[in-house]
Parts: C-alpha cells; sequence; structure tokens
C-alpha cells in the first residue's frame, strides 16, 4: 500500500478546452505488483463517493485485468460546446474517428448553437458517421422531448442521447416520448442502484466508466447484470488511467458502440510518450506505462500534491 506520500505522483495537466467546468484536470498515479494505477476522482466527490475510484486503482495495481478478446477498441471524438468552427476542426483532427460525441445544454448557450455544432459535426463526419449528445442530465423531459427533435434534425440523425435527463424515471419517461435511443450515465454511476435503469426500461445503451464503478472487474459484472449494450467512456484520466477502460472495453462479449475513451486529445499534455490517440477511429489495446521525463514535467506544486496526499489517506482510513 501507498503508505508513502513519495510512492504518490500527483500530476496536474492543463485541459484543450474548458470541459465539464474544469479547465486543469489533476490526479495521483501510484505503482502495484500488477502494473501503474490512476486514482483521479474530481474534486467535487467526497471521500465516500471516492471509495470506488479508490477499489479501480488497486485493481490496476494489485490485481491483473481479465484477458482481452479484441485487439482494438473504436471510439468517439468528444466535441466540447464550442463554436462550429472549432467543432469541425476537432472532428478532422480526430485521427479518423467516425462516431463524434458532442456536449450540448451548456449554462449560456442556445439551441442555435447547438444545432450550429451538430451540422458543423455532421459537414465534418460525411453521411456515413454516428453523432450522439450528452447533455449531463441538464434538461427536464418536456424540454428534452423538444430539443431531441430539434437536435435530431439538426445532426441528420442521432445515435443516441446521453443522459438528457436526471434520474430513472425521467430517463423512462423521455424514452417513451422519442424515437432518439437513450443512453444512462450518471444514472449509472451516480446511483445507489445502478440496476434501475435496466429494471424500469429507462435506456436503451449504458455508459459504464471503471473509477466511479470501483474497477474492471466491477464493470463487468455491472455490465452482465444490467443486460444493456454498454459504451465503456472515461473520466478524463491521464493515459495510465485510460489503460483501465480500454481492458475494460477489450474484456466485454459485445462491442456494438464506439467508446468514449479517446478523451487523451482533451489534455495539454500527458504522462506517455505514446497516448491513447485514435488512429482510424480506434486505440490499440495495451498498457503504456509512465514516461520518469513526462511524469516530471506534469508533476503537482506542492499545495496540490499535498491535498492528493490527503485524499488518498482519507479513502485508504474508510477502506
Ligand atoms: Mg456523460
Amino acid at each position: 500500500m501507498p503508505r508513502h506520500p513519495a510512492d504518490l505522483h500527483v500530476w496536474s495537466v492543463p485541459l484543450r478546452t474548458r470541459f465539464r467546468g474544469l479547465t486543469v484536470r489533476d490526479g495521483v498515479l501510484l505503482r502495484g505488483p500488477a502494473g501503474w494505477a490512476e486514482f483521479s476522482p474530481f474534486w467535487d466527490y467526497d471521500a465516500t463517493e471516492s471509495a470506488a475510484w479508490w477499489r479501480a486503482a488497486r485493481e490496476a495495481a494489485d490485481v491483473r485485468w481479465p484477458a482481452p478478446l479484441r485487439s482494438r477498441i473504436p471510439v468517439n471524438v468528444t466535441v466540447p460546446a464550442v463554436d462550429p468552427e472549432t467543432a469541425h476542426r476537432i472532428v478532422l483532427a480526430s485521427g479518423g474517428c467516425r462516431t463524434a460525441k458532442v456536449k450540448v445544454a451548456e449554462p449560456g448557450q442556445s439551441v442555435a448553437d447547438e444545432i450550429a455544432r451538430l451540422e458543423a459535426v455532421r459537414d465534418a463526419l460525411g453521411p456515413g458517421g454516428a453523432i450522439r449528445i450528452d447533455a449531463n442530465a441538464a434538461w427536464d423531459v418536456d424540454t428534452a422531448v423538444a430539443r431531441l427533435v430539434a437536435l435530431d434534425r439538426a445532426a441528420g440523425g442521432l445515435e443516441y442521447a446521453e443522459q438528457p435527463v436526471p434520474g430513472v424515471d425521467g430517463l423512462a419517461a423521455l424514452r417513451r416520448r422519442t424515437h432518439v435511443p437513450i443512453a444512462a450515465d450518471e444514472s449509472i454511476r451516480r446511483a445507489d442502484d445502478p440496476l434501475a435503469v435496466a429494471r424500469a426500461h429507462a435506456a436503451d445503451v449504458v455508459v459504464l466508466k471503471v473509477q466511479p464503478l470501483g474497477g474492471v472487474r466491477a464493470c463487468l459484472d455491472l455490465a452482465e447484470r444490467i443486460g444493456l449494450p454498454v459504451v465503456v467512456s472515461s473520466a478524463l484520466e491521464s493515459s495510465v488511467g485510460l489503460a483501465a477502460g480500454v481492458a475494460l472495453a477489450a474484456a466485454l462479449p459485445e462491442l456494438p458502440y464506439a467508446c468514449g475513451l479517446a478523451t487523451a486529445q482533451l489534455l495539454s499534455a500527458d504522462v506517455v510518450t505514446d497516448p491513447f490517440l485514435p488512429v482510424d477511429g480506434a486505440l490499440d489495446v495495451r498498457r503504456p506505462e509512465p514516461d520518469p521525463a513526462l511524469l516530471a514535467a506534469a508533476a503537482a506544486d506542492d499545495d496540490l500534491t499535498a491535498r492528493w496526499v490527503d485524499r488518498v489517506a482519507a479513502v485508504e482510513a474508510r477502506a
């Protein structure tokens, strides 16, 4: 166990574009007998909610991940709530991604902004690409019903809409009123009962994230019990943390959709020499190790390091 702060490598890297309200991403890397691991709960997660993130890190450090069933993982490019020209450029620079996930429902933006962004993404992808949106639970059901009509038209067809409204009941109600498939994200990873989505027929797809759900094995078990198609997505990790999501995507029996694991593109720097960047729209299944020089370049200052050491102590005290 990393009892000594010297065993914890705290990193901090600016994002290329403001995302999820963040301009910087930070976390801890640690090394165990099975390899390098990442612990990077967002700062609005307390020690109780961070416990699952810690279990995922311990699994990565201490236990081998399940054997992969495939060697390449198709991924989506993520388009933040940017202007149309930037959205177009992000898709063209994505490393051949044929699926785009577009952020919508950004505070201060209008439906016209979203329509323009989706039209730009469709133009960049061409007719054969797939477009999904993520509203991060920002709409109510009536707003979502109307918004999905407009955005489905602007996108030339949506693959699915991720968590348009909060709550399992909201998703279920919305799903009865739209033909756009519904994906559950927050209703899985921040819910007391992640199986409620399946019982309520509230989604067509579920988004699973390794850290908030407690590790690769926990996600495989959950996927089996939910019985719906899975999209593996990141929590904006460094490439050390992304490797766990890649391992999950590689071990799932079925992988019908592109995964949300190409988020290394959102970071301005990484801790490995060969980050998880897509080639021909897919990531290779592998487990990169941190490069000492890049780790040093991304090292957090003393204050941030001390805060992460405290966070690890708090979750360890609970474990
Ligand atoms: Mg989401």
